[in-house]
């Protein structure tokens, strides 16, 4: 990683990537400035200014999709042209990623030459054909996913974080960081791999020569974290929420220093408490994003504990586990999202899997956005004993990347059993040798347990199948607890 760390540009000199250079041209400049007064012109007329909004771009999307992506033309051959969203079929991650050519509308686009592109993590944040961003989706739904994003979407989701900014009126904490603070960003991610969140920061870092951005690993052991953290000092803190509660413990231990001036989430669900948590220990606001690879920005966090759904650039339709609608009120089967801003690889209709509440009535933010709460990812924070007696605190997140990154493995699921041992389950449906998974994946489990200072850890294979959902939403858990929290030695 020292490479790509000296390779970027530095802030002395402001020397820009080269291999983003014509989306930080005066045009992609233009074209987010753009959005972002059209998106802030349209949210200041209200409720309808923005349906009205939602309709145009669906109007012009679903034409576009028929024409061009094969899959979506065959899917809905049955359907007139002039069908309602709500008519149309719903598809999933799985149908997708099997079709990945014919789902496209670009033909240059391929899976092969995509999945090319992603086998060389060299080329994190670089643009594929000199024009889309593309990352994967890690697999906590046991399904890999691959996304394509063209500039308008690019610019769209850009323009989204600004709006946000404006909206919960952070924009002067913003510029304090940036004026009074020096700017200083820290992203603390999976940032191993061409995961959304990373290559979308790599891409904003390149394209802001005025900001001084650091990433950090979230397999890093936590006090070699809080030091470096300690060391640069950052006005910005992006991270997810698991990540940025235990930053909170550390740093109302007086361990961790920094006094960043605003907060970002990201990647999981944020609870009302959690936020809390994570603001008192900082004296700082945390912005809460609902965000998902398959639309990087889907809505953000009020401080009536809602999110607000970013209503006039994604269709979220809460339904039941027959795909009608589901009342206000009532938690959703799952919800179906489409994305209108990127056309390179439509997604219509396709089923999120997360469970989302929706608000009956105005939220007494005023923000005139629709309002929901969702139940998505939400894992809980491990605790192992060390040989000394220390407890050390693990991400599950870090866990699971540790074995889909090294092991390849999408489909498995991670016990903590004891409080100095974690189970492993397989599922033969994704694993054919199933003693060289296990190896590849103890290994792998075995050198970041070593790393994080609990070589005393023990890994065994459990013979079960995964089998642990989620109470909430039904999902599998990739990491999950089944024994009591040790009590905390420091
Ligand atoms: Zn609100």
């Amino acid at each position: 990683m020292e490479s790509k760390e000296s390779v970027r540009r530095s802030p002395q000199t402001g020397t820009r990537n080269q291999s983003w250079d014509p989306l930080q041209s005066s045009a992609s400049w233009l074209s987010w400035v753009s959005r972002l007064s059209e998106t802030w012109w349209t949210r200041t007329g209200g409720a309808s200014a923005i349906a009205a909004a939602r309709n145009e771009r669906l109007a012009a999307l679903l034409p576009f999709v028929r024409a061009n992506s094969p899959h979506y033309r065959d899917a809905w051959r049955k359907f007139p042209a002039r069908a309602p969203l709500e008519a149309l079929p719903v598809v999933t991650k799985r149908d997708l990623m099997g079709d990945f050519d014919r789902w496209v509308t670009d033909p240059q686009l391929t899976r092969t030459g995509v999945e090319g592109f992603l086998a060389d993590r060299a080329h994190i944040g670089e643009r594929l054909l000199d024009r889309y961003a593309v990352w994967k989706s890690s697999g906590s739904s046991g399904e890999p996913g691959v996304f394509v994003q063209d500039g308008a979407a690019l610019a769209t989701y850009d323009a989204l974080i600004g709006v946000q900014l404006g909206a919960a009126g952070l924009g002067r904490r913003y510029a304090s960081g940036v004026f009074g603070s020096g700017g200083k960003a820290a992203l603390i991610t999976a940032r191993d791999d061409h995961y959304a969140s990373i290559v979308s920061w790599e891409r904003l870092t390149r394209a802001s020569p005025w900001l001084s951005c650091k990433s950090y690993s979230v397999l890093d052991p936590l006090p070699e974290l809080v030091a470096q953290l300690n060391a640069y000092k950052p006005a910005f803190v992006a991270s997810y929420p698991t990540m940025l509660a235990l930053l909170a413990e550390e740093r109302a231990a007086g361990r961790l220093t920094i006094a960043p001036s605003l907060l970002w989430s990201g990647g999981e669900c944020m609870t009302l408490a959690t936020r809390a948590a994570i603001e008192r220990a900082f004296g700082c606001p945390a912005v809460n994003e609902y965000g998902a690879s398959e639309s990087l920005s889907i809505g953000y966090g009020c401080d009536e504990g809602w999110l607000h759904v970013n209503a006039d650039w994604v269709v979220l339709e809460a339904v039941d586990s027959d795909f009608q609608p589901t009342q206000p009120g009532q938690p959703s089967h799952t919800a179906l999202l489409t994305n209108l801003a990127n056309r390179v690889q439509p997604i219509v209709r396709y089923d999120l899997g997360d469970s989302i509440t929706l608000k009956g009535e105005p939220c007494a933010c005023g923000n005139p956005l629709p309002a929901i709460k969702v139940e998505g990812r939400r894992d809980d924070v491990l605790s192992l004993v060390a040989a000394d007696g220390s407890v050390v605190r693990l991400l599950p997140l870090a866990l699971s990347t540790v074995v889909e990154e090294e092991a390849g493995l999408h489909r498995f699921q991670i016990l903590q059993t004891a409080s100095d041992r974690l189970a492993l389950r397989l599922d033969p449906e994704e694993v054919r040798d199933r003693m060289a998974a296990w190896a590849a994946a103890s290994r792998a489990l075995k050198a970041y347990l070593g790393r994080q200072g609990l070589p005393n850890v023990a890994v065994t294979l459990e013979r079960d199948l995964p089998a642990r959902r989620d109470p909430r939403t039904g999902k599998l858990r990739q990491v999950c607890v089944e024994c009591a929290e040790p009590r905390t030695a420091h």
